[in-house]
C-alpha cells in the first residue's frame, strides 16, 4: 500500500488539501485506490506547535513515505520572523531533504476556461506547456548570502547564483525526457548575456541535447521569455529554467490558464519520489473563507498518482472528473465568468469527488 504524507500547511492550505484528500478517499472507496494517508505539520503551523517550520520527525516521515501532498506555507503572522526561521524554510528543507531537484509545472488551459484567462482566447486556447524548473540549486540556496554592514556603515545584501555542471545536466535530462513524451521541443531559459552561471547553463544544456537527437533545443533570454509567454505562449512545449527564473515564469504561465488556482506541480528526485503541491501560496487574503480554488491541489494529487505511485488509471479519473465539473459550469470565484455557477472550496471538492 502506498504511503502518502499529507502536509496541509497554512492559510488556505488546510481547506484545499481537505478537498484533495476527499477526492483520494473517494477513489479508494469507489475504485480501490491502494493508499494510506497520514498527516503532519509544516510551515507556520509547525512553528506554532514546535517552534520550527519542519521537525526532524516530520522530515523523517516524508523521507519514509512514497509521496508527500502539500498545501501551502506562510502568512502575515510569521512575516516578521528572521529569514532563517520563517515558514518557507520548512518547504525548502523538505525539497533539500528529499533531494527534489526537478519541479514540473504544467500550464494547461482547460477549454472550458478560455474566457477566464486575461489574454485573448486566440492567444491561449489549446495552451499546453510544461515548465521544468531546477529546484534545489541556484540563487535560492547559494552561499555566501546575507546582509552585511560595510565600513561606511551602509548595509549591503548579497546572494550567490551558483550551479555546478552536474546540477545542470540532471535537470536538462528531465526536460529532454519530458519533451520526448510531448511535442519534442525544449526551450532553455538563461541570461547568458549578463550572468556567467547561466552562460554555463546554456553550454551544458546544449551538450546534453546531443543525447536527444529527436528533441529540438532552442535558447531564450529570460526577459524575452517573460514577454513571449504573454505574446505567443503556444510557441512553447517544454521550458527549462533555473530555480529563480522558473519560479517567476511559472507564476506568469499560471495566469494564462485563468487562475493560479488551476496550476498543479510535482517536485521529483531521481527515483520519482515526489512532493506534490499547488503552484500558488497560502493566499492569506482569502484563507478560512471557503473561497479558494482547490483544483490545483486536486490536480497535484493526480500528478502524484501518475509520477510517484504509477497509477495512471486513477490519475486519469481525477483529471476527467475535474473536466466534468467544469463542463457542468461549476466555478470557484477566481475562475468564475458570466453564466457559470459560483461554488465554494468544499462544494468544488464534493463535486469532483462525486464525478469520479
Ligand atoms: P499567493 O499565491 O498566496 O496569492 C496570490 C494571489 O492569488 C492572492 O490574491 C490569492 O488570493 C490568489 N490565490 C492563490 N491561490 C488561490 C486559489 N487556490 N484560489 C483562488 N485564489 C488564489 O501569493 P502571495 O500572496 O504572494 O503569498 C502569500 C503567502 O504565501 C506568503 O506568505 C508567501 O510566502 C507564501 N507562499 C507560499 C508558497 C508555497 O507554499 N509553495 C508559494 C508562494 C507563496
Amino acid at each position: 500500500m502506498a504511503q502518502v504524507l499529507v502536509l496541509p500547511g497554512d492559510g488556505i492550505g488546510p481547506e484545499i488539501v481537505a478537498q484533495a484528500v476527499k477526492v483520494l478517499l473517494a477513489l479508494k472507496e469507489k475504485h480501490g485506490l491502494d493508499i494510506d494517508l497520514s498527516e503532519g505539520l509544516v510551515g507556520g503551523a509547525s512553528i506554532d506547535a514546535h517552534n520550527t517550520p519542519l521537525t526532524e520527525a516530520t522530515l523523517a516521515q516524508a523521507q519514509a513515505a512514497d509521496a508527500v501532498l502539500l498545501g501551502a506555507v506562510g502568512g502575515p503572522k510569521w512575516d516578521g520572523m528572521a529569514m532563517s526561521d520563517r515558514p518557507e524554510k520548512g518547504l525548502l528543507a523538505l525539497r533539500k531533504g528529499l533531494n527534489l531537484f526537478a519541479n514540473l509545472r504544467p500550464a494547461i488551459l482547460y477549454p472550458q476556461l478560455t474566457h477566464a484567462s486575461t489574454l485573448k482566447p486566440e492567444v491561449v486556447s489549446g495552451l499546453d506547456l510544461l515548465i521544468v524548473r531546477e529546484l534545489t540549486g541556484g540563487i535560492y540556496f547559494g552561499q555566501p548570502r546575507g546582509v552585511r554592514t560595510l565600513e561606511n556603515g551602509e548595509r549591503q545584501g548579497y546572494n550567490t547564483l551558483v550551479y555546478s555542471e552536474s546540477e545542470i545536466e540532471r535537470i536538462a535530462h528531465v526536460a529532454f525526457k519530458a519533451a520526448q513524451k510531448r511535442s519534442k521541443r525544449v526551450c532553455s531559459i538563461d541570461k547568458s548575456n549578463v550572468l556567467e552561471t547561466t552562460a554555463l547553463w546554456k553550454e551544458v544544456v546544449t551538450r546534453i541535447a546531443a543525447q536527444y537527437p529527436d528533441v529540438e533545443l532552442s535558447h531564450m533570454l529570460v526577459d524575452n521569455a517573460a514577454m513571449q509567454l504573454v505574446k505567443a505562449p503556444k510557441q512553447f512545449d517544454v521550458m527549462l529554467a533555473d530555480n529563480m527564473f522558473g519560479d517567476i515564469l511559472s507564476d506568469e504561465a499560471s495566469m494564462l490558464t485563468g487562475s493560479i488556482g488551476m496550476l498543479a506541480s510535482a517536485s521529483l528526485n531521481e527515483h520519482n519520489k515526489g512532493m506534490y503541491e499547488p503552484s500558488h501560496g497560502s493566499a492569506p487574503d482569502i484563507a478560512g473563507k471557503d473561497l479558494a480554488n482547490p483544483i490545483a491541489t486536486v490536480l497535484s494529487a493526480a500528478m502524484m498518482l501518475r509520477y510517484s505511485l504509477a497509477d495512471t488509471v486513477n490519475a486519469d479519473r481525477i483529471e476527467a472528473a475535474v473536466g466534468k465539473v467544469l463542463d457542468a459550469g461549476l466555478r470557484t470565484g477566481d475562475i468564475w465568468t458570466e453564466g457559470c455557477t459560483c461554488v465554494s472550496t468544499s462544494q468544488m471538492g464534493d463535486a469532483i469527488a462525486a464525478a469520479l
